[in-house]
């Protein structure tokens, strides 16, 4: 099985993953998660990459596609994966149709998060994320706090914010969303792929409802 993560920074892509993980027993695979070990390990790519990320802006697409290739020839992704955060351009995305069509394997469902743009900057600011990098759990300050501040609920590991979660940089990047990200859904309405579904606060309808009805769709495909 493939499931494509697709919405705005902070929109929930990577806890809706986690869930959708655990329930078909396939790994989530992050693009963010894996640029951030790069550059914590002091990488060349990570280095190379840190400095559009500090920016907000995208990494460029040879590098974002190299480092998806190496992580899609792994043994643990073949029976099936989750990718949050890749693809982010409609270049990607028809990168990794060439890339699954050569291995025989297609995009079951690409979930389209629809966050209010209101709550999306209140999201991003909010998010505090544990320093451990095998936890990597993820708070938010209003909508989920963890129950000591700053400290992890799973792991007693200290929490932070990542620098390109601040304001101004938080900003340019759904800057590039609108501008980069959102035509590949586009793209993936003309495959046929797309299933988008509102996740908002407002309406209260969290990661926990999308994820049941992403699954309840899946199981009766
Ligand atoms: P979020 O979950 O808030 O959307 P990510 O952790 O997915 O953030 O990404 C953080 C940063 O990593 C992005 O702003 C971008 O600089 C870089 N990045 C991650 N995935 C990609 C990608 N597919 N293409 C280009 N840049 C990427
Ligand atoms: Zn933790």
């Amino acid at each position: 099985m493939v499931i494509i993560m697709l919405g705005a920074p902070a929109s929930g892509k990577g806890s809706v993953a986690e869930i959708l993980s655990k329930e078909f027993n396939i790994p989530a695979i992050s693009s963010g998660d894996i640029f951030r070990k790069y550059i914590s390990e002091g990488t060349e790519i990570g280095q190379r990459a840190n400095s559009y990320m500090t920016k907000g802006q995208l990494v460029p697409d040879d590098l974002t596609v190299e480092l998806i290739t190496s992580r899609l020839k792994e043994d643990d992704v073949q029976n099936g994966l989750i990718l949050d955060g890749f693809p982010r351009t409609v270049n990607q995305a028809k990168v990794l149709d060439e890339m699954l069509t050569k291995e025989g394997k297609k995009i079951d469902i690409v979930v389209n998060l629809e966050t209010p743009e209101e709550e999306i900057l209140e999201r991003i600011t909010n998010r505090m994320i544990c320093t451990n990098s095998d936890c990597k759990a993820v708070y938010n300050t209003v909508l989920h706090p963890s129950k000591v501040e700053g400290i992890c609920d799973k792991c007693g590991s200290p929490l932070y914010q990542r620098d390109d979660d601040k304001l101004e940089k938080a900003k340019n990047r759904l800057e590039v969303y609108h501008r980069e990200t959102a035509p590949v859904a586009d793209y993936y309405k003309e495959t046929g792929a797309l299933y988008s579904t509102v996740l908002s606060k407002s309406v209260n309808r969290m990661k926990d409802e999308v994820a049941r009805d992403v699954i309840n769709y899946l199981k009766n495909k």
